[in-house]
């Protein structure tokens, strides 16, 4: 026979009980806040270039089409919006498949340095117009084996290096350092020296849509998704993700990898 419950015990049962409700529909509030403001921005990114292509044709069927020099420039903004709402629908897809769980991380074993210089060499057209420079930072060249899905690895070193020159000064510099943590992982770390981030955003810039200058991301061709992507890759690896950064000094984010030298 079990021994009855104190009044006592019954009622810290009772508001244990009530805690954990109160919790849960914390949780369900918070999630159903973060589907709301979800949508609004979406409606909101999605607009942004719908209306301006709507504009430039409504203006060149009002007259502008008599124009060439105007109608070849009206067309080249509209296809200009087009192709950043082309860019926004990729980026959702991906964050969707992230969000439901349906991304498969498929690790393999491979080395950093090579998946960094393959991707320095796929932004260096870009990288050049802005006269920045890549390098991997000296004393970082041995190569570190990592076991990871070698594919969304370089979507997120595309992500970061991507922003490194988006949001870096001309004729400045994206380094790359990677360093063997403890034999278990292994830290990437990609720095700029560009406008940097002040501190008040800082904990916000993995969010969807987060972003510190509106106008500025959406003009240098910007979709607010792509620091969110990367967060969920690595998240999906186990691993962890983090950014330090200084106005005008510049910016680094720093994630971890599994190493593969654990697994051999
Ligand atoms: P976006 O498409 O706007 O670049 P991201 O998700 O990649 O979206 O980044 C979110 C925001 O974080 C950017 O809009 C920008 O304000 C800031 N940011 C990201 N990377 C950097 C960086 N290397 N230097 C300065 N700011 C950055």
């Amino acid at each position: 026979i079990l021994p009855l419950k104190t009044i006592e015990e019954v009622s810290e049962d009772v508001e244990k009980w009530a805690i954990q409700k109160k919790e849960e529909l914390d949780m369900l509030r918070r999630n159903e806040e973060f589907r709301k403001e979800f949508l609004l921005n979406l409606s909101h990114e999605l607009k942004t270039p719908i209306f301006a292509v709507q504009g430039y044709i409504h203006t060149l069927l009002d007259g502008a089409l008599d124009d060439p020099a105007v109608n070849k420039m009206f067309l080249k903004n509209a296809t200009k919006n087009i192709d950043r709402l082309c860019r926004l629908i990729d980026d959702l897809d991906e964050i969707s498949k992230l969000e439901i769980g349906e991304m498969t991380v498929a690790k393999e074993q491979f080395v950093v340095q090579d998946l960094i210089k393959d991707v320095f060499d796929t932004l260096s057209l870009k990288a050049n117009t802005k006269g920045i420079k890549f390098s991997i930072k000296k004393g970082c060249e041995a190569p570190v084996p990592v076991m990871a899905d070698k594919e969304k690895l370089r979507q997120v070193l595309i992500n970061l290096v991507d922003n490194s020159i988006k949001y870096g000064k001309p004729e400045g510099h994206t380094i790359a350092s990677i360093y063997n943590m403890d034999g278990k992982r292994a830290l990437i770390e990609i720095s700029d020296d560009g406008i940097g981030i002040s501190e008040e955003h800082l904990p916000r810039v993995f969010e969807r849509f987060y972003r510190t200058d509106r106008a500025r991301s959406r003009d240098i061709g910007g979709t607010g998704l792509g620091l969110a992507i990367v967060k969920h890759i690595i998240e999906a690896h186990g691993q962890t993700i983090n950014v330090r950064s200084k106005p005008e000094i510049g910016s680094t984010f720093g994630f971890t990898l599994e190493s593969a030298r654990n697994s051999e």
